[in-house]
């Protein structure tokens, strides 16, 4: 059996891993346009903040490829697929062969059409590759404008603030995090990052980006002019579904999965965050764009590329953040479109305090709570056990509720959850 597998990321090293474990002898073939690929996505701010060094961000070493007996092919982009002869058509003229394909080629940066955003010193923040670059122009930097307020944006914003910079983040909505928190957690967050320094202006975007070659302002939408010397987007992402769409394959929002992970093509996989599939939350196909979720999702690819009849549980977006000792956890819905969802909050100003659970007849979907986390695993086990809490709305945010009456509903005679045990996102900033 010949194997290959585009992207070699979060869902492209756990199907990698999960085939090897079951299939000594098969071929697989890994492709990347990155040259090194094996990295941890998820700490590239942290190093961009100069936390960690680069030899903390490598989620396998060098010599996974050769452990696993996999040729790569790497710093490649894979141009074209002709599911009906099974093949990938490389950059150059390299073609490669297959019998069962994974596509994880994960997301990219949304590259807004703004005049400017060619000139030098304008970067998203996705790759260690964008990493470096911005690292290596510091010393030129006084101050930064970000455009775009949710998580990407925001985190490269506290590591810029970390590296001495002033730094200005400008949002189009109402407020930040809009794709994972409500107003009012947000609002709570948005307090905090302003009081350690860095500026935050809502309801503003830029629609120019000024400079002779390199960056050194921008103008907002109300013509003023902001100056700085590097702008970072951070503008969200969306998936790299043009090669499977090409090829014939369904695609929607991301590459539409099957319960197993399959495309609607017989032989092809999809994994990661480029695959639109099952969300407990929502009851539907959607994108949990997280590194656990394109994790499993990989290594469930995997086995079913191998034959096996692994079905995909699901996964729901979930976001653990701290920014300045502020944590944050956001599950599921949490702002909800529609009316039949309800919707209990409760929140101490005080204390910076914000909790908010949504419901769909009884059965809780999401959930955000800000500065106080201890419950959000028994809150995400409750969603996953599609548990009835109806009875229980009144009091369930309150604090002097005990957590251990409900402890039941959840666990099994062993004290295990009942289902696949709830996993959080880390994210600290
Ligand atoms: C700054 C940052 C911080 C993050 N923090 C967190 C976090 O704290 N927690 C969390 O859960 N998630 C976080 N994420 C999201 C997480 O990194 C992603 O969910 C995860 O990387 C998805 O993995 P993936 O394998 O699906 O795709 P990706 O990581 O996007 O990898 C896809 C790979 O495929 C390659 N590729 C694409 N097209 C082709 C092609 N045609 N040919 C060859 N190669 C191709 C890409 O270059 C890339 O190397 C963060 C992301 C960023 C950018």
């Amino acid at each position: 059996m010949r194997y290959a597998i585009i992207g070699c990321s979060a869902a492209g090293i756990n199907a990698i891993e999960a085939i090897r474990s079951r299939d000594k002898k098969a071929d697989i073939t890994a492709i990347s346009d990155e040259k090194r690929p094996l990295y941890s996505r998820c700490l590239i701010s942290y190093l961009l903040a100069g936390t960690i060094t680069e030899d903390k961000l490598w989620y396998r070493p060098d010599s996974f490829f050769k452990e696993n007996k996999t040729e790569a092919k790497l710093g490649v982009k894979a141009e074209r697929i002709d599911t009906d002869r099974k093949e990938i058509f490389l950059q150059g003229k390299e073609k490669i062969k297959f019998d069962k394909l994974l596509i994880a080629t994960g997301a990219s940066p949304k590259l807004e059409d703004i005049p400017g955003i060619d000139k030098k010193g304008v970067y998203p923040l996705r790759t260690i590759g964008h990493t470096l670059e911005i690292q290596s122009m510091l010393d030129r930097v006084k101050s930064v404008a970000v455009l775009g307020g949710g998580l990407i944006g925001l985190r490269a914003a506290y590591a810029l603030k970390n590296r001495g910079k002033k730094v200005s983040v400008f949002v189009r909505s109402r407020q930040i995090l809009s794709r994972i928190v409500d107003k009012g957690a947000a609002d709570i967050m948005q307090k905090r990052i302003e009081e350690k320094g860095i500026g935050i202006m809502t309801g503003r975007s830029a629609k120019k980006i000024l400079g002779n070659g390199a960056v050194n302002g921008i103008v907002l939408d109300d013509d003023s002019r902001v100056n700085c010397e590097l702008v970072i987007i951070g503008k969200g992402v969306s998936p790299n579904i043009d090669i499977a769409k090409e090829a014939g394959i369904k695609t929607g929002w991301g590459i539409i999965a099957d319960d197993f992970l399959k495309t609607s093509h017989e032989d092809v996989f999809v994994a990661g965050d480029v695959s639109e599939a099952y969300d407990v939350a929502l009851e539907e196909n959607s994108i949990n764009a997280v590194w656990p979720a394109a994790c499993e999702q990989g290594r469930i690819a995997g086995l079913n590329m191998l034959g096996k009849n692994e079905t995909y549980g699901g996964s729901m977006a979930m976001n653990s953040i701290e920014f300045f000792g502020l944590p944050v956890i956001s599950v599921g819905i949490t702002r909800p479109k529609k009316m039949v969802y309800e919707e209990i909050v409760r929140t101490n100003t005080a204390k910076n305090i914000y909790k908010k659970l949504v419901l769909r007849d009884g059965i809780i979907v999401g959930a955000v709570f800000v500065n106080s986390v201890d419950t959000i695993g028994i809150v995400g086990a409750l969603i996953k056990n599609r548990v009835n809490i109806a009875g229980l709305k009144d009091i369930i945010l309150e604090d002097y509720f005990d957590y251990g009456k409900i402890v039941n509903l959840i666990k099994d005679s062993k004290g295990r959850f009942k289902q696949k045990e709830f996993r959080e996102t880390t994210i600290t900033a």
